[in-house]
């Protein structure tokens, strides 16, 4: 009996160990986890909404810290010293979101590539990059007179609007 005791209590210490390796690894604070999209766990299955900006998405995941949520982004195979600026982009939608749900502005926002952790503060000039953005692709769904933005070929050629389009290549 003392025995099959102290196997449990190694067991315990050994995925106790694991889960502090696990998150160390993973670049990312000790705080709750209160949604996860991943392919592990997915707390909630609905998306963060709002439709007064005409705005969802979903964050990897939400953690709890004290009053505030936070969103991280995860891109396991992106290597880089300087985060990219969709990513960051990306990453300031969610922190519009989360506030335009809560209440609450989050402080900042955690993007994380295979080697670092970016932390993304939540500025009033992040939220107004979001909103302008959102208002520059709204006037794009509308336009009928778009340029190319690009000079590829193949991309061209694997278009489904290939026939209609007066600015196909080749
Ligand atoms: S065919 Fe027109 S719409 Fe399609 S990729 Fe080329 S330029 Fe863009």
């Amino acid at each position: 009996m003392v025995g099959l005791g102290i196997v449990l209590i190694c067991c315990a210490l050994g995925i106790l160990v694991l889960a502090v390796f696990l998150r160390r690894r993973s670049g990312l604070p000790w705080a709750r986890v209160v949604a996860a999209d991943t392919g592990l766990r997915r707390i909630p299955e609905r998306p963060l909404f709002s439709a007064r900006l005409g705005l969802t998405g979903k964050p990897d995941y939400i953690l709890q810290h004290g009053q505030t949520l936070i969103p991280v982004e995860v891109k396991p195979n992106r290597r880089a010293s300087q985060p990219y600026h969709s990513d960051l982009l990306q990453l300031a939608a969610y922190l519009v979101l989360l506030e335009e749900i809560t209440g609450v502005a989050p402080p900042y926002g955690l993007l994380r590539y295979a080697d670092e952790t970016f932390q993304l503060r939540y500025t009033s000039a992040v939220r107004e990059e979001v909103l302008t953005t959102l208002a520059e692709m709204r006037a794009l769904l509308t336009a009928t007179d778009v340029a190319r933005s690009h000079d590829e070929v193949a991309r061209c050629r694997g278009c489904g609007f290939r026939s209609r389009c007066d600015d196909a290549l080749a």
